[in-house]
């Protein structure tokens, strides 16, 4: 009889044992569940996915115009009050080290006949662009102009200068552009004592996002954009499901801090711009002709590891 009262007691004692770590494995998944539950609720409430787009269409002499906001600010805005002006700073001197390619660097244009080679016209033929004191010089009409060589994610480091005599205003002084995979356009301008809206202005992910300072050199004088640039993937669909991402420093200042551009930078309208399309995993570095006789030099590229 004492023996099967000491067994009975053991059994007790075992499954006590094991009810209680029940309890606690069970307790533990309750806590691991609502902890990923409250992490997840936190960061839907505090991660931004992006800046809100907003379209409208508004009837305009018997035409639909397509109104687009971007965080509540209409593409192109003029008004200040709506859109202030970035402000103005010194630009910091030119920085002839740095701006020498590095080791691994494709140098797409070094002010010789040879690296004139490099580029084309968007049609595959011979470029109408002139080579002019060391520097490649846009020709009105003379279309655009691409580097041969194509390249997805990179760093760009690419020298300007507007025309010494600042003719036209606004959008029509010195005009051109820098489009990384032949597309997303950092805009090139004479912005110095020019004001046009905020978001096409030397610098500005044109109709995407304004420079954060206006670093800008005046006329004629040499300037430099250097560029970290990622490019977006795409998914099978044709959806980007990853988006094209900008650190882009201008006179030695930093204008777009690792900014992620929304969409596509083409003219749609005169308050539209374009959304991402699908495109390949390369594309060429092209400067705009924009009717002005716009100076690039010194162009080089290092292609980044994709990750
Ligand atoms: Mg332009």
């Amino acid at each position: 009889m004492g023996k099967w009262f000491a067994q009975r007691k053991k059994w007790n004692a075992i499954n006590l044992t094991a009810d209680l770590r029940k309890y606690e494995i069970n307790a533990m998944i309750k806590l691991s569940v609502l902890s990923l539950l409250f992490a997840t609720l936190t960061c839907a409430l505090f991660a931004k996915s992006g800046p809100a787009i907003r379209k409208e269409i508004k009837e305009e002499n018997g035409r639909n115009v397509e109104y687009m906001f971007i965080d509540g600010i209409k593409v192109h805005e003029k008004d200040p009050e709506k859109q202030p002006q970035p402000p103005v700073v010194e630009p910091k001197p030119y920085d002839a080290k740095s701006s020498k390619p590095p080791k691994g660097a494709i140098v797409l244009f070094d002010g010789t006949q040879k690296t004139l080679k490099n580029w084309q016209a968007t049609n595959g033929g011979p470029t109408k662009w002139k080579l002019v004191d060391g520097a490649l010089e846009s020709v009105r009409g003379g279309g655009y102009l691409q580097s041969k060589k194509k390249f997805g994610s990179c760093k760009l480091h690419i020298e300007f200068a507007t025309p010494r005599e600042a003719k036209g205003s606004g959008q029509g002084r010195g005009n051109s552009g820098v489009f990384l995979m032949g597309q997303y356009e950092i805009q090139v301008l004479d912005s110095y004592n020019n004001i046009t809206y905020p978001d096409g202005q030397c610098g500005a992910l044109y109709g995407r996002a304004k420079p954060l300072v206006n670093a800008s050199r005046g006329p004629g004088e040499w300037q430099s954009y250097d560029v970290t640039f990622h490019r977006p993937i795409f998914n099978e669909a044709g959806k980007v499901t990853r988006k094209a991402k900008f650190h882009v420093i201008h006179n030695g200042h930093v204008i777009h801090d690792h900014l992620e551009l929304s969409g596509g930078t083409g003219w749609k309208g005169p308050h539209s711009i374009s959304e991402y399309k699908k495109h390949g995993d390369k594309g060429p570095i092209k400067m705009q002709d924009h009717g002005n006789p716009v100076r690039f030099r010194n162009v080089w590229v290092v292609p980044l590891p994709e990750v």
